[in-house]
């Protein structure tokens, strides 16, 4: 018998389920679909696929095939020509794919097949952490707590794989990138997880905060591609704090696709809706200041250091995002979904739950119980989290002579703004002040209460 393994967002061999379930019932056609729907997606995030899946068709000894089109018609036309009555695959949650994934299955069953999904990208699945009467949650305390009590299973090795070979397309068309991507292949992965394990897992609660520090594991990239499963990670975690705390990371991630899976339209739109009368601008005016936010040119160190960390390598650290975010929404007014679709075209990690939600998180329209007047000071978490200045050097060269004494707000400086850097683009105090009072008085207008 022949099975199709289809791959998506599970680029691996070792832990992977599906593979493994398909190994076990004969010979395998390692299948990844080259679906048009992602030509829009970032150059990032494309270039990165590319290269994952040269990696996994050098681990599959060069069995994986790669077709060109549309899933709903490519996955039965691949059945047919294999002669496979199955095609695994892990199940995908999203919006996106499980409507594709139902067409697939009806196209298949239609022709006697059958779309079987082993495993998922999740180590819950979406939709099995539910309050005792069977509702989703919304808030993440509670939700962590059931998805910890239902656990998950130890991962398991690469199985032996018979693969059979048909003709591929070839990799995918990826437009080259200027930034500088992590390395790909499982290998990679677990090299750079080894290594934070070595050197930072058992302080991760003391310095995952910092910026300038290398004390977050990386792993965002390969979980988003499934060049690891978080079950792998959390095989390794004990009980003391630091690990709890990484725990804890992997639990928002998870809390955000189930989100995402009950709520599919809060991609783009707010998951309170009644958050929908919050004054926002989108006039000429504010899509110049969005492009000064996007070039990394707004004056504040710690937003136009991250924007650059963005550009150049693809990824930026949570500290950072989050007074990006905050700093786009409540300093200059703009809609979340602006910022968020930004990150998702330069970042090699962005995933449409954890990136829009933590968009909705800082921008108050989303999960959580009183975020209106979280409004990150970006002076302030500069100087907590960066205090040498170490993350602002590396990455505003403009700014590299100044002391940690000037270098965070460096307007304030006896000298004043260095030559070649900028102005700050707007009083952070008075845009806050703002903020804050425009959202008190809409919370009292509509009622906002917290859930
Ligand atoms: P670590 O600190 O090592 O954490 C381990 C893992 O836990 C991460 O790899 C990630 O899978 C998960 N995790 C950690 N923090 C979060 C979080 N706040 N929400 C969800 N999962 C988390 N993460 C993405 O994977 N893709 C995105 O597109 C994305 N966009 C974001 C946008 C905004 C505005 C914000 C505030 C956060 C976003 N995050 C996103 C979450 C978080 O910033 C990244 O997961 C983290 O910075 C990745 O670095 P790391 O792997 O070193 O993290």
């Amino acid at each position: 018998m022949t099975v199709v393994c289809w791959f998506r967002r599970d680029l691996r061999l070792r832990d992977n389920p599906a593979l493994a379930w398909a190994a076990g019932e004969g010979l395998v056609v390692p299948l990844f679909v080259d679906d048009p729907a992602f030509d829009d997606a970032g150059a990032p995030r494309r270039q990165f696929l590319r290269r994952s899946l040269e990696a996994l068709g050098a681990a599959t000894d060069g069995a994986l095939i790669v077709r060109r089109g549309d899933p709903r018609q490519v996955v039965p036309a691949v059945a047919e020509e294999a002669n496979a009555s199955v095609v695994v695959a892990a199940a995908d949650f999203g919006p996106y794919g499980r409507e594709r994934d139902s067409d697939v299955d009806r196209a298949l069953s239609g022709a006697d097949r059958e779309l079987r999904f082993v495993g998922s990208p999740c180590a819950v699945e979406p939709g099995n952490v539910t309050k005792a009467d069977g509702d989703p949650y919304s808030v993440f305390t509670p939700f962590s707590k059931v998805w910890r009590s239902i656990g998950w299973d130890a991962p398991i090795d690469a199985p032996d794989v018979r693969w059979r070979r048909l003709d591929s397309d070839g990799l995918p068309e990826a437009p080259e990138v200027d930034a500088e991507l992590p390395p790909v292949g499982e290998d990679a992965a677990l090299a750079r997880w080894s290594e934070f394990c070595d050197v930072a897992l058992d302080r991760y609660d003391e310095i995952r905060n910092q910026p300038g520090v290398d004390g977050t594991s990386r792993m965002s990239t390969y979980l988003r591609w499934g060049v690891v499963h978080p079950r792998q990670l959390l095989a390794e975690l004990g009980s003391s704090k630091a690990h709890d705390t990484f725990r804890s990371e992997l639990a928002w991630r998870e809390f955000y696709a189930d989100v995402l899976f009950h709520r599919p339209q809060t991609a783009w739109s707010n998951l309170q809706s009644k958050m929908d009368a919050m004054p926002i601008d989108t006039d000429r005016d504010a899509k110049e200041r969005f492009a000064v936010w996007c070039r990394g040119e707004t004056g504040y160190p710690i937003v136009d250091a991250g924007i650059r960390q963005l550009l150049a390598t693809g990824w930026v650290h949570n500290r950072v995002r989050m007074i990006l975010a905050s700093f786009l929404v409540k300093d200059l007014h703009l809609p979340w979904w602006w910022g968020a679709r930004f990150f998702m075209q330069h970042l090699v990690d962005g995933d449409l739950a954890s990136n829009n939600h933590g968009w909705q998180w800082t921008a108050g329209t989303g999960t959580d119980a009183a975020p209106y007047f979280r409004i990150f000071n970006p002076i302030g978490q500069s100087k907590k989290f960066d205090p040498d200045g170490t993350y602002l050097r590396t990455w505003v060269h403009e700014l590299a002579h100044l002391g940690e004494q000037d270098i965070h707000a460096p307007w304030e400086s006896k000298r004043g703004v260095p030559l070649g850097y900028h102005a700050p683009m707007v009083d952070h105090a008075e845009e806050a002040r703002g903020s804050a009072i425009a959202a008190m008085s809409r919370s009292r207008a509509v009622n906002l209460e917290p859930y």
